[in-house]
């Protein structure tokens, strides 16, 4: 997502509105892949007498990932606000700043970067989520669920047998 800034450089201290969408490409995070929905975008920029512009708002989005517990599809909502200045000329090579040329920034790194740090830790498909322990309960005792034991029919086979 650009920014076109050529309106607040030749108003410098008065602020800007916009809004757009951007795609986050997915993001590997302690193993798992986490899928990230266009993230929407909304805020105000404003250039100061120097040409550097104060870029302020919120990035919202919907990631996608495996329940920690359970590892079906699970979804939590992203949401983040930044204010964060981009220096006029800046190197573009410094992680440390925001930096553009001319009269349009990019905003791809910088919703990025908020989306992503506002990722929670565990994803949970829901927040009582039991996990694989009710699955292992379940297992551990096939006649009150009604599970069919894999062994059972061969058990009742040999119990024939010996009758026999
Ligand atoms: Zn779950």
């Amino acid at each position: 997502m650009e920014l076109d800034v050529s309106r607040a450089l030749a108003r410098p201290g008065q602020e800007f509105p916009f809004s757009g969408t951007q795609a986050i490409a997915d993001q590997e995070i302690y193993g798992t892949v986490v899928r990230l929905d266009d993230c929407a975008v909304e805020g105000t920029f404003m250039a100061d007498d120097e040409g550097n512009i104060s870029v302020r708002g919120r990035v919202d989005t919907v990631a996608h990932a495996p329940c920690a517990n359970c590892l079906q599809e699970a979804s939590a909502r992203v949401g983040n606000e930044f204010d964060e200045e981009f220096i006029r000329n800046g190197d573009p090579e410094d992680d440390e700043i925001f930096a553009y040329e001319g009269h349009r920034l990019s905003l791809d790194k910088l919703v990025m970067s908020y989306a992503v740090m506002a990722l929670p830790i565990r994803f949970l498909c829901r927040e009582d989520c039991p996990g694989f322990e009710e699955y292992l309960d379940r297992t551990e005792s096939p006649e009150e669920s009604g599970i069919q034991h894999p062994f059972a029919g061969l058990r009742q086979l040999l119990d024939q047998m010996e009758e026999v």
